[in-house]
């Protein structure tokens, strides 16, 4: 009889959430309609595909389109399937046998996730009070360890926290290996290294079309490293990772000049006017204990019991995304952040 590896016994399909909720501010997506920032739309990119022939496997149209949006060389880009597949292929392919991940906790969930999947060890260092990387302890403890790899979000999914550009540039130049840095909610805040992530021999840098860009349903992220990691990723990436219509709607949508200025800056207002009112809620209610300084597209905020207020809004159809002892809330539509605050303030005390 065949027998499941121990690794993967018990482990079960990524469900953010099920049912039908009217309000969805539980998973960092954005609230616009990119049909309007595209000429013809979506289904004007759709009927251009030729659907009969496989897609390109470099997607260099879109690489150079990246390239030129973000101002980077296209030979330093690989596109993936989401960069969560870039996770996954980062971690099984750069690291050897017995090697450790270490991340920071709280942060992205995948990162512990992978390595687990692919039998490396995973450690990780808490963050501070404010809930931010305290960059001496996290190189103190890879360098005592000698990590394979360091992951980590920047700013940070969940917390809404970040560090600036020199403290993560100070963990770059003094990691003992890999240094992997999840810009997915950089288009939110302006410390990114983007820029010099080829300059770095044990740098990659990520980033996703499906948080500012509006496109979570079209599965686009890439990886920014320098030319001898990039072939790597290139090379042992499944051909057609990303399909046709995916790359042709990101190279439209990235075409058009100043889009992500754009996007991002309607969520960051969006944000803004969530975070003054869940700030002001928490002047009222004592059950909110702390809101963090949010440099993303959604609030964080500490609370005496998180799970019953999570359920009690899911109970008014409004989903939002719980942790333990915290919550986290989308910056939507300005009608659905106006809901959610009105629950919030039936439902606390
Ligand atoms: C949402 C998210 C991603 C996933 O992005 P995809 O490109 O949709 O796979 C990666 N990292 C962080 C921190 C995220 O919050």
């Amino acid at each position: 009889m065949y027998e499941l590896p121990a690794k993967v016994r018990g482990f079960k399909p990524y469900d953010p959430i099920t049912g039908y909720y009217k309000i969805r501010l539980d998973a960092n997506e954005s609230y616009v309609d990119i049909n309007d920032y595209i000429e013809g739309g979506v289904a004007g990119v759709a009927a251009k595909v030729a659907y009969n022939r496989y897609p390109d496997a470099a997607a260099a149209k879109l690489c150079s389109t990246i390239a030129k949006s973000f101002g980077l060389n296209e030979r330093y880009i690989t596109t993936g399937n989401g960069s969560d597949e870039l996770i996954s292929i980062i971690t099984s392919v750069l690291l050897e046998k017995g090697q450790t991940v270490l991340t920071s906790e709280p942060d992205f969930s995948m990162y512990r996730f992978y390595p687990s999947v692919y039998e490396l060890g995973v450690e990780s260092v808490q963050k501070n009070d404010v809930l931010e990387i305290n960059v001496d302890e996290l190189l103190a403890k890879a360098n005592a360890i000698n990590a394979g790899m360091i992951i980590f979000s920047n700013p940070c999914n969940p917390t809404s926290t970040g560090l600036c550009r020199e403290e993560v540039l100070r963990i770059v130049e003094n990691a003992p290996g890999l240094v992997v840095v999840d810009e997915a909610y950089m288009d939110f805040w302006d410390q990114s290294i983007l820029d010099v992530a080829a300059d770095y021999d044990n740098l990659i840098v990520l980033k996703t079309c499906s948080k500012a860009l509006g496109c979570a349903a079209m599965r686009i992220g890439f990886a920014v490293a320098g030319e001898r990691i990039t072939d790597v990723l290139r090379a042992v990436k499944s051909p057609y990772n990303t399909d046709s219509f995916s790359q042709e709607l990101a190279t439209a949508l990235l075409s058009r000049e100043g889009i992500v200025e754009e996007l991002s800056g309607l969520m960051i207002e969006s944000r803004k006017e969530l975070y003054a009112e869940i700030v002001k809620l928490a002047e009222k209610k004592s059950e909110i204990l702390k809101v963090y300084p949010s440099k993303t597209n959604f609030v964080f905020m500490k609370m005496k019991d998180s799970r019953s207020v999570h359920k009690k809004l899911l109970e008014r159809s409004i989903a939002i995304r719980c942790f333990d002892g915290y919550l986290r809330i989308t910056a939507g539509k300005a009608e659905e952040n106006e809901a959610v605050i009105k629950a919030l303030e039936e439902v606390l005390e």
